[in-house]
């Protein structure tokens, strides 16, 4: 049983979305749904630059104190603090991914032909390679977040046992 990409719940036959989400993205116009889309990147992508400014700011503040017997402090509370930052980063991309997905399979809205259709054949087309489940957007929500938390507890812990000084 394969559950629907939208909803989660399950789903009939083998498809990506189930019945009752591909109704109500019948019922979505073009030009709505496309506007929904660009605020919902726009989102994404100051979430993930909020991110990278609040990532910076935690590694400028623990080189650059004083406190010469606490330093490991505040890349662990910086690392909680970009946790949680990284948090409404996962949500936006869900919302993002979603629209992308209705964008480039949904054939038409509203019996009207898909105004990008080009963008889904070349969707179709990398469906085929091997990168079929890479995406950037992946790397922004995930992968460079992890490398951030992960740098901040390694650099946490090698001050804790005096690797770094
Ligand atoms: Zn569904």
């Amino acid at each position: 049983m394969e559950t629907c990409k939208i909803c989660q719940h399950e789903c009939e036959q083998e498809k990506d979305i189930c019945s009752n989400c591909r109704e109500l993205i019948k019922k979505l116009d073009f030009k709505t749904f496309n506007e929904e889309r660009k605020w919902i990147e726009e989102l994404f992508v100051s979430r993930f630059n909020n991110f990278l400014l609040i990532f910076s700011l935690i590694v400028t503040a623990g080189f650059a104190n004083n406190f010469n017997n606490w330093k490991s402090i505040v890349f662990y509370f910086g690392s909680l603090l970009l946790f949680f930052c990284w948090l409404p980063l996962i949500r936006a991309y869900h919302k993002y991914d979603h629209g992308v997905r209705i964008l480039l399979t949904t054939k038409d809205f509203k019996d009207e032909r898909n105004q990008i259709e080009i963008m889904q054949r070349l969707y179709e087309r990398r469906k085929n390679n091997m990168f079929k489940t890479f995406t950037m957007s992946k790397w922004l929500a995930y992968y460079i977040p992890i490398a951030c938390i992960v740098f901040l507890i390694a650099v946490g812990l090698g001050i804790t046992f005096c690797v770094i000084k």
